[in-house]
């Protein structure tokens, strides 16, 4: 714990500069919305309303049948043609929804020490990756690296690298802006797993992939933020005749209109997907989340490292999370695909499960409980200490209530840290692990801090 207060004293002393975020009136996050219960009425009219994903998608049905929800995810969200994802910049209060690292720069200066934190645990490899998943405008990432830089003392001579994980030309385009200024550039060949390159203004390389398996192996501290809830999951009901896979089908009466409907046998996701001792009438499974955790633990036991999954997300026992965002509105999931984000709550038993033990789980926990533990009254007070300007002082105080009040996103959203078995090991290990400067130290967030 000690490592830590010495990180906030240091940011006592050099107070971090304020970097201008929009304003977010406090009806705009997404986090405050309730789905299933209040889904907000759309316009009729919008049936009616083609896509080019639309298009693509009810010729698709038309040949070879219903198509399953974790299909039309993937075909809406990244489509390389149409994609949701692929042409759009979809946050902030222009977008459809907002996030804490675009609300408040505390988040990414809290997750900040969380990396270095783990890091130091580690013994303080020389050569360290920092790898994000799915990271919007680069938000997030560029307040991490400012925490590095400001503890320029405690880094010393790593070697620091950042990867990031982005399926979307269009945002890495954004993020390449944000963190190097012009110092990016694309690759020549399309092949090339790394598709854009460059070089960070704190003057760290910085590399763009389309998949997880493209990123060096290596001591990594990988980061997702609100990434997991945009992987396709497939939806089972529960039905007298057996468990049942939901999938997506043209409305018969109804032109350029989709609907929901059940697989009148098993599908194969039906029967290899469900746990045997499953209770709940209506369940979410997203396997493309299971086998990313899956690859974390082989990196993360092998490599060494850590990652911190935060999202909208059960341990276990929610049914019906998918729904859509557009304009900071619930949108109806199967209205206008491709003009709208579609999520899905994080079902974080699931991922535990898949993990296999083979690394230590932490959490969930509510996000107001990890970013309490983190320090973020502290954090708040310092800043507001050295903030004269009243508009920016607002903004801090409403980013800061955006993400812990219980009724906005502090208990939706939740907390999840992969570790190796090592890093508690050193614990019993002693001398050994002493001799390699590895330190017994709990993992942060998910113990409270003693500042
Ligand atoms: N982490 C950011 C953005 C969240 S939105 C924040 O909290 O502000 C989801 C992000 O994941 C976007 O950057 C999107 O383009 C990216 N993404 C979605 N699906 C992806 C996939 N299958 N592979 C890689 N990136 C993906």
């Amino acid at each position: 714990m000690k490592h830590l207060m010495r990180f906030q004293h240091l940011f006592v002393a050099n107070k971090l500069v304020w970097n201008s975020r929009i304003v977010v009136p406090v009806g705009l996050c997404r986090g405050q919305w309730r789905p299933l219960c209040t889904r907000t009425t759309h316009n009729q009219e919008a049936h009616h309303y083609s896509t080019p994903v639309l298009k693509h998608l009810t010729s698709k049905i038309r040949s070879t049948g219903p198509i399953s929800v974790a299909e039309y995810m993937r075909e809406v969200l990244t489509n390389p043609v149409s994609g949701y994802y692929i042409h759009n910049d979809m946050l902030g209060a222009e977008g459809d929804f907002i996030t804490s690292p675009e609300m408040s720069q505390i988040f990414g200066e809290l997750l900040g020490i969380w990396c270095v934190s783990e890091w130091v645990a580690a013994g303080k490899p020389k050569e360290f990756q920092l790898v994000e998943f799915g990271p919007g405008r680069g938000s997030l990432i560029s307040d991490v690296l400012r925490v590095l830089k400001q503890l320029k003392s405690v880094m010393g001579e790593s070697a620091v690298s950042v990867h990031l994980v982005e399926v979307s030309p269009k945002l890495s385009k954004v993020q390449a802006q944000s963190l190097t200024g012009e110092d990016s550039e694309t690759a020549d060949n399309e092949n090339d797993p790394v598709y854009r390159r460059g070089t960070t203004k704190t003057g760290h390389p910085v590399y763009w992939y389309r998949g997880m398996e493209d990123v060096p192996r290596g001591f990594s501290i990988y980061l997702a933020h609100e990434f997991f809830d945009a992987l396709p999951i497939h939806k089972f009901q529960k039905t007298d005749k057996g468990w049942r896979e939901m999938l997506i089908d043209i409305d018969p009466q109804v032109a350029n209109k989709l609907r929901f409907v059940l697989s009148p046998s098993a599908t194969l996701a039906s029967s290899t997907l469900l746990q045997a001792d499953e209770e709940r009438e209506h369940v979410e499974v997203c396997p493309e989340g299971g086998v990313l955790v899956q690859r974390l633990t082989n990196r993360i036991s092998e490599d060494g490292g850590a990652a911190l999954i935060a999202d909208y997300g059960h341990a276990g026992d929610k049914m019906d999370t998918f729904r859509g965002f557009h304009g900071h509105k619930l949108h109806d999931v199967l209205v206008a695909p491709g003009t709208a984000d579609l999520t899905a709550d994080v079902d974080f038993r699931y991922l535990r499960r898949m993990t296999d033990e083979r690394v230590l789980t932490f959490g969930p926990i509510t996000q107001q409980q990890y970013l309490q533990n983190m320090g973020i009254d502290v954090r708040l007070q310092v800043l507001l200490r050295s903030c004269t300007d009243s508009s920016t002082r607002k903004q801090l105080v409403q980013g800061f209530d955006m993400m812990m009040n219980p009724e906005k996103m502090g208990e939706r959203f939740k907390f999840v840290a992969l570790v190796p078995h090592s890093r508690i090991a050193v614990q019993t290990r002693g001398k050994k692990a002493e001799q390699k400067g590895a330190a017994a130290l709990p993992v942060s967030g998910f113990s409270e801090l003693g500042l």
